[in-house]
């Protein structure tokens, strides 16, 4: 018994990686607007065979004058036009390849897909920036971003942010935006493995960072303070504070604020805003385009092609909480993290 409902469930499991493969192909075709060779030079040969029969039969019918034409069998047509780039703000955490099992909270992303990623953008046309160039173009734009413009963000500042991640910028030639925490310079990093050994980014890797000319430095709070309960008085202290000590630090000034783990109280938004930050980010469903909680998509260690192109499309959080995906997502956990086991 147990074994037939085990069967039954591996089926269920294999239909849903199925159909999850078909829309993320039909994705692909969408998102890229073309075929691959192979499947270019298939359609081709399909189509002209398809063509000659019809135009054969066509004649025959016409000749013998009896039977109604057959029509040409109408093959699905992909759009080949440039995808909508709808402006985005990416949120990732430490650029490194790391055992899975010492990232438990699937914090931290390989560079090869984090070059991916970058690449995807570039090619669809994307215009890079540094979040406060994001928030003076939103602002200039009346509150909407306009298409096309991407930010890259990073939390935390981990050393993989100062020691890594301003070379793969420079190779792929775009700015980032390094939300640190002053009073953690230096200190282990809790949320991965202490195996793994990562930690915040030193003070003089600090400085070399900051200096980097495609990095900017933004603020996390002193101690990555939770601001999901906090009163207006203190969510400005906190804002206040870590801008003033940053700015000291660099010598100038540091105008993007990202609320840690993404959680902000009510008053927040306004108190980022009068702390002197011209964005505050957030994250997952949270957020708008409003300077005080601006939405960003967070990437994950085993996110793929798919959900990749879900988030870029703003649509992943909305259709992971709606109908069936809750339940989905649960049956397909083990495979689509099964480099976690
Ligand atoms: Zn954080």
């Amino acid at each position: 018994m147990i074994q037939l409902e085990s069967k039954a469930t591996d089926r269920f499991r294999r239909d849903v990686i199925v159909r999850l493969a078909a829309v993320q192909r039909q994705l692909s075709h969408r998102a890229y607007g073309f075929h691959s060779a192979e499947r270019r030079g298939r359609l081709s040969t399909e189509n002209r065979r398809a063509g000659s029969v019809s135009r054969g039969r066509r004649s025959q019918a016409g000749s013998f004058g009896g039977e109604a034409p057959v029509q040409c069998r109408r093959r699905p047509t992909y759009n080949r036009a440039v995808p909508r780039r709808p402006p985005i703000v990416l949120a990732y955490h430490g650029i490194v390849a790391v055992n899975p099992a010492h990232d438990p909270v699937r914090l931290f992303v390989a560079p090869d897909s984090f070059r991916a990623q970058v690449r995807v953008l570039k090619k669809r046309g994307y215009r890079l920036v540094k979040m406060a160039e994001f928030a003076a173009e939103t602002a200039g734009g009346g509150g909407t971003p306009p298409d096309g413009l991407a930010a890259l963000t990073f939390d935390d500042g981990t050393d993989d942010h100062a020691n890594s991640l301003p070379g793969l910028l420079e190779e792929l030639d775009v700015p980032g935006t390094v939300y640190c925490c002053p009073g953690l310079l230096g200190a282990p990093y809790p949320w991965a493995d202490p195996a793994l050994g990562a930690r915040f980014m030193t003070r003089p890797e600090f400085d070399r960072t900051a200096a980097h000319p495609l990095i900017e430095i933004g603020s996390h709070t002193i101690n990555h303070t939770v601001l999901e309960q906090a009163n207006a008085a203190t969510a400005l202290q906190e804002m206040r504070d870590c801008r003033l000590a940053l700015e000291a630090m660099t010598a100038a000034p540091v105008l993007s604020f990202c609320y840690p783990r993404c959680l902000y109280s009510e008053p927040c938004p306004a108190a980022a805003i009068e702390a002197g930050y011209t964005s505050a980010v957030t994250c997952g469903p949270r957020g708008s385009w409003a300077p005080g909680e601006m939405q960003r998509q967070c990437i994950h260690t085993p996110d793929g092609r798919l959900v990749f192109e879900l988030k870029l499309r703003g649509r992943y959080d909305r259709l992971r909480s709606v109908g069936p995906a809750p339940a989905v997502r649960a049956l397909t956990r083990p495979w689509r993290h099964r480099a976690e086991r």
